[in-house]
């Protein structure tokens, strides 16, 4: 069945789309099947995908292996609750991520999107100080982040370039360090902690938490910052007796060129959220993992327990198809198809530097970013981008790049080639 026109006009007047308008909408393109790294539009022609379906598709699309988890599943059963019950699915997975994960973090709390991890690692945090009788409700992060479009998660986001000034007086005001400054691969300058240092220094009897994006800052501005930022805020929060939350939604099982991006500084957070590319991007699923020593703390306090339990939590069917993806990412060589994403995406990229509407190209493994001078008209340059064949979806200044991890050679320059094309 395909989309007519008056589908598309309903589609107009009645969805939403994310961040779009129902008066003035953006243009839809109707996909009607995607396979390996192809989404195919409605009137046949095929894109080669550059986004991986927002960080998620990292095996492709219609993988034959994942569609054979989901009915494998589908056939037992999609779904039961998670309350009082639990079942293969579920515990296949989370056996896998205990094993993938740094030793330390030990129990897993499944939910259902990448936001809910988030308020889920923020609500731990929480709890955690509640139980050990200490006051601490504030929350410390850093400028440019990105957690989620939640209350709590919006909370914790960029203060200027998201949606504070909307909410103004609704969310909880949160402490926010100045953004990293030093550069993946360039000489690290101890000044860069200093404002994250001194801002804890004077707040740190009232911080839960500091949760931040490891290495890579995505949706608020792709910044790839250095990994000894990292150390050192693990430093600090260990000094000042505080909890580390990694959020790794985004960078998570292998798009930076590690498994977890906290690898590049070596580091093991207390609290580590997952998401995006857990289901390969079958479906909506998230883990929140964290240590032994926060779970028991927060099940010995007051409340007896940890207060979350969403009704599709452990949801069968996902959990049937991440396993099926992670057994695939292990099985693979995402380490080499990441490295080679990697290599080309800075030979290919990385000359843009000198075009003339370019303000800066970042790559970091699987993730190719360039900074236009100024922001670029989405639809136009979507417009453009399809005509060429590939789908890349820029926001604000940003083109960008996160291909699924089986894009070939050939494609993968299709898609620099339509950036390089916009680029002069
Ligand atoms: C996408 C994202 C989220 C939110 O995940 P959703 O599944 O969209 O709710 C949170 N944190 C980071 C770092 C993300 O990239």
């Amino acid at each position: 069945m395909s989309l007519s026109p008056a589908d598309l006009d309903f589609d107009r007047q009645h969805i939403w789309h994310p961040y779009t308008s129902m008066s003035h909408p953006l243009p839809c393109y109707p996909v009607e099947a995607a396979s390996g790294v192809e989404l195919q539009l409605a009137d046949g022609r095929k894109l080669v995908d550059g986004m991986s379906s927002w960080w998620a598709a990292i095996h492709g699309y219609n993988h034959p292996q994942l569609n054979q988890a989901a009915t494998r599943q589908l056939e037992k059963m999609s779904h039961v609750m998670f309350g009082g019950i639990t079942h293969p699915a579920a515990v296949a997975l989370c056996r896998k991520l205990v094993e993938m994960t740094p030793s330390a973090l030990e129990c897993v709390f499944l939910a259902d999107s990448g936001s809910v991890a988030v308020e889920v690692s923020l609500k731990m945090a929480l709890q955690y100080w509640q139980a050990r009788g200490e006051k601490r409700q504030r929350i410390l992060t850093l400028r440019h982040g990105y957690h989620g479009d939640t209350f709590g998660a919006m909370s914790v986001c960029d203060p200027d370039n998201s949606m504070h000034s909307l909410y103004q007086g609704y969310l909880t005001p949160h402490l926010f360090a100045a953004a990293p400054q030093c550069r993946f691969g360039d000489g690290w300058d101890e000044q860069d902690i200093a404002p994250f240092a001194a801002l804890l220094e004077q707040h740190a009897g009232e911080v839960a938490a500091v949760i931040l994006e490891p290495v890579v800052q995505g949706a608020g501005g792709m910044r790839i910052y250095h990994p000894h930022y990292l150390r050192r805020v693990r430093e600090l929060c260990d000094h000042h007796d505080v909890l580390l939350i990694a959020d790794e939604i985004a960078t998570g099982f292998g798009r930076t060129g590690k498994l977890f991006a906290c690898e590049h500084a070596g580091i093991t957070p207390d609290i580590l959220c997952l998401g995006k590319a857990l289901t390969g991007g079958y479906m909506t699923l998230s883990a929140t993992l964290t240590s032994r020593h926060v779970a028991e703390t927060i099940s010995n306090g007051a409340a007896g327990c940890f207060m979350h339990g969403p009704t599709f939590m452990g949801n069968p069917l996902a959990c049937a198809v991440a396993h099926a993806s992670l057994t695939l990412l292990t099985e693979n060589h995402w380490q080499q198809q990441v490295a080679a994403i990697e290599q080309q995406l800075q030979q290919q990229l990385l000359p843009l530097t000198a075009a003339s509407n370019v303000a800066d190209v970042r790559v970091l493994g699987a993730i190719g970013v360039v900074e236009m001078k100024q922001a670029v008209d989405v639809a136009q340059v979507q417009q453009e981008f399809v005509e060429r064949g590939v789908w890349i979806r820029p926001f604000g200044k940003l083109v960008y790049l996160m291909p699924p991890y089986i894009i070939r050679p050939e494609q993968l320059s299709r898609l620099t080639d339509a950036i390089a094309a916009i680029a002069d």
